[in-house]
């Protein structure tokens, strides 16, 4: 039977003032969790109460239960999505139920012995969109919550967030080290480099001390000092000149202004006050329940907004924790660790200050690699636990090439680290020299070494890697770091500034690439099952064309008269190709500028399997082709690039990849169409070489990996390589291990 029933007891209040007393008496992680579900069982009149908390990646495991069987503690499991519990902690919501057993996702844990209850309410545990667990409540008889003790259990699961987040009330997982340990996390190598430098925490860790709050008058207090010390911030960064000068920033402070000011956002966390949290937890309970409302959203501006007032939260969040202190920069040469970071949250940064960066998520492929790759900069991605183990300041340890990450790592680890940094030094120094060197192969074949780019702060890299142009331009990047639409003369001047640097040396201008895991915060994209082979690149350019009739136009007045050369994405068929490039001459007529015709170049990358078999005709009406070899490899092995299961299965010396390029290189041949590879692969020596023995004369590839390759290609013999790669095909021997034999007998450094 049911206990008192709906009562004052289980006013949300009341309820948070005795868990408060309860746990200010001193006890272990397990002891609060007891003294939680025993708490609330009371005081709801429940006969169960329990906390399940996810372990790993996709189990969740009963921690505590007042009601169910103890013994099923630490031993019962569930996969998040199973049951009525697993779906509360995949979807973020609560779910109520009168009788659970009719359910039809009703699944029960024979070893709890919870089969006699009927009744069901369940609430995820969860902060700021990552959910952690799920608090239950369970009756024998059949009843109906009241909205008030959903809303009281809600509020408890915050707080067992924000203490989880905290770590004073979940036993450290097995394999946790205690701070100030040496502690070395696997992640994945996104980009390569070694760094050493102290932690810089994107969003600095602000442990709540007590998420309940002991007056709440006295927390209303603080939090109006907060909000207005946080008003006078941003006034005061509208104020500033150099802010002021920058109009996309500018715009960005007004909308933040408006969300300090805004009324329902006060009121939402006066509420939460008054229901008994802190100041500093209303702040987190309002985010989390923003983010449950917003985050989903597919529209792009509403995500935007939902962006735009989380960074104003953990702003006033810092405000709230350390009244007095500015946000903090990093020092020269500091580990970024975050949990993700979008391609313009690292633009943030100065050039040149970050040393390296950790990333608990993201993925190879993401453009947040593509960024520190330009950067020069070691990225790791899935670097699981650095978030939990790392302490601002810390010294850390970044090597990109084997995905290690190294946290207040030994002395001796150091000084082993320092050594191959000076080596690096010296090799840099050595690939300087090479830089007037004339690109040749031992048997005499030129091949020609360009950077790819995308960003003002690329340029540099020209001159000094010694590329002979910039063998593709990413113009999406310049889109990304924008808040709203770069305007057509915004545009212009940024590919006049790239002209300018470029000097007379080429540059291909690759058409807007956005789609798949390209956003444009600013530009809707509908929502799609596989949007890696869905509305994207040229395929938004031909059925949006105002767009990408902006950019060509931007492209042909920052040319003003110069040469110009512009390739469009992603052509899949002859006929997007002939479509866009009947645009492009539109608007050199519409111009009306005095540009003789052989003077612009219009080309095509070529990063679907299809069109290396289109009609003759695509071959002689391009200028040029480029092999984007990123999308090529995952389209012709259909392995997702951005998928960490499949991404590094296949590799560009597959003998069937090969074959493939063979063929481009003939029919453009055939055409009389120049080709370039650029994709990652060509910075890779060995990969290099390998579309080098197959006739592909042009390389496009990062800055830094010009001259490692120049120097595998001055050392090595083209022909000797395509007869290894004949060599090996025909013994069924794996073409890459006769490829790297014979490397290393010829002693061609890769
Ligand atoms: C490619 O696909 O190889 C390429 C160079 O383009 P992106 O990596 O920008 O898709
Ligand atoms: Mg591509």
């Amino acid at each position: 039977g049911r206990g008192p029933g709906p009562n004052a007891a289980s006013s949300p209040k009341l309820l948070l003032r005795r868990l408060r007393q309860a746990l200010a008496a001193p006890g272990d992680g397990q002891e609060r969790l007891n003294q939680i579900v025993g708490l609330i069982a009371h005081s709801m009149g429940a006969e169960v109460c329990s906390v399940y908390l996810i372990r790993g990646q996709d189990t969740l495991q009963l921690s505590a239960t007042e009601g169910l069987r103890s013994e099923a503690v630490h031993e019962a499991r569930l996969k998040i999505g199973e049951g009525l519990v697993g779906i509360i902690a995949r979807d973020g919501r609560p779910i109520v139920t009168a009788r659970a057993r009719e359910h039809p996702d009703f699944r029960y844990l024979p070893e709890t012995g919870e089969e006699r209850y009927t009744s069901f309410l369940g609430v995820p545990i969860q902060k700021l969109g990552r959910n952690l667990g799920v608090l239950t409540v369970q009756n024998e008889r059949a009843m109906s919550y009241t909205e008030e003790e959903s809303e009281a259990l809600a509020l408890v699961a915050m707080v067992i967030a924000e203490m989880a987040e905290a770590g004073t009330l979940v036993p450290r997982a097995e394999g946790d080290e205690e701070p100030g340990e040496p502690v070395h996390v696997q992640g994945q190598g996104a980009a390569d480099g070694v760094a050493i430098g102290p932690a810089h925490l994107h969003e600095p860790k602000l442990l709540l001390p007590n998420p309940i709050a002991e007056d709440p008058a006295h927390e209303r207090i603080r939090l109006r000092e907060a909000l207005d010390r946080l008003r006078a911030d941003i006034d005061s960064m509208l104020d500033d000149e150099e802010m002021a000068a920058n109009g996309e920033h500018r715009e960005v402070l007004e909308t933040y202004r408006l969300f300090a000011n805004d009324r329902g956002w006060v009121r939402k966390l006066e509420e939460f006050i008054v229901s008994g949290l802190t100041a500093e937890a209303a702040v987190d309970a309002a985010r989390t329940e923003a983010r449950l409302k917003l985050g989903t959203a597919s529209d792009a501006y509403l995500r935007q907004r939902f962006d735009d007032m989380d960074d104003i939260a953990q702003r006033l969040m810092r405000r709230l924790i350390l009244p007095d202190a500015g946000r903090d920069q990093p020092e020269d040469g500091a580990i970024l660790v975050a949990r993700a970071l979008g391609p313009g949250e690292m633009m943030d940064y100065p050039r040149g200050t970050l040393g390296g960066v950790v990333l608990e998520d993201g993925s190879i492929g993401s453009h947040a690699a593509i960024v520190a790759r330009a950067m020069e900069i070691p990225l790791i991605v899935q670097a699981k636990g650095c978030l939990r183990a790392v302490e601002s300041g810390d010294t850390m340890i970044v090597n990109g090439d084997q995905g290690h990450v190294h946290i207040r790592p030994r002395a001796d680890v150091v000084t082993a680290y320092e050594e191959k940094l000076s080596l690096r030094a010296q090799e840099k120094a050595s690939f300087t020299a090479l830089r007037g060197v004339p690109c040749r192969s031992v048997d005499g074949c030129a091949v020609r070494l360009y950077m790819n780019g995308g960003l003002a702060a690329d340029l540099p890299s020209l001159n000094e890697s010694g590329a002979e142009g910039v063998g593709l331009l990413r113009t999406e990047l310049h889109f990304m770091l924008n808040k709203t639409m770069p305007t057509r003369e915004d545009q212009a001047s940024f590919y006049g500034h790239v002209l300018d640097k470029a000097d007379g040396r080429i540059v291909n201008f690759r058409t807007l690439d956005i789609g798949s895991d390209k956003v444009l915060p600013y530009m809707k994209q509908p929502r799609e099952a596989n949007p890696a082979l869905g509305w994207r690149a040229i395929r938004v350019g031909l059925d949006r064309p105002v767009v990408l009739r902006m950019q060509l136009q931007a492209l042909l007045r920052a040319a003003s008269g110069r040469p110009l050369r512009v390739m469009f994405p992603m052509v899949a068929a002859l006929r997007e190709f002939e479509k866009a490039r009947a645009m492009m001459l539109e608007e050199v007529e519409r111009l009306d500028m005095d540009v003789p015709p052989s003077d612009i170049k219009i080309g095509a990358m070529l990063e679907t399997p299809s069109l290396a078999f289109a009609q003759k005709r695509f071959f002689e009406m391009a200028d040029f082709v480029s092999i984007g070899g990123n999308d090529l490899l995952q389209f012709f092995f259909a392995a997702d690039r951005t998928n960490e299961r499949t991404a590094g299965r296949y590799e560009v010396t597959h003998p069937a990849f090969l074959s493939l390029v063979r063929m481009i290189v003939e029919r453009c041949d055939e055409g009389g169409t120049e080709l370039s590879f650029c994709g990652e692969a060509a910075g890779r020596p060995l990969d290099a070489l390998a579309l080098g023995a197959m006739g592909i004369r042009a390389l496009s590839m990062r800055p830094a990996s010009i001259g490692p390759v120049k120097r595998a290609l001055l050392a090595a013999d083209l022909s000797a390589m395509r007869t290894v790669v004949d060599g090996a095909e025909a013994e069924g021997v794996r073409v890459r291990d006769a490829l790297i034999e014979h490397c290393h007998e010829a002693m061609i450094p890769i």
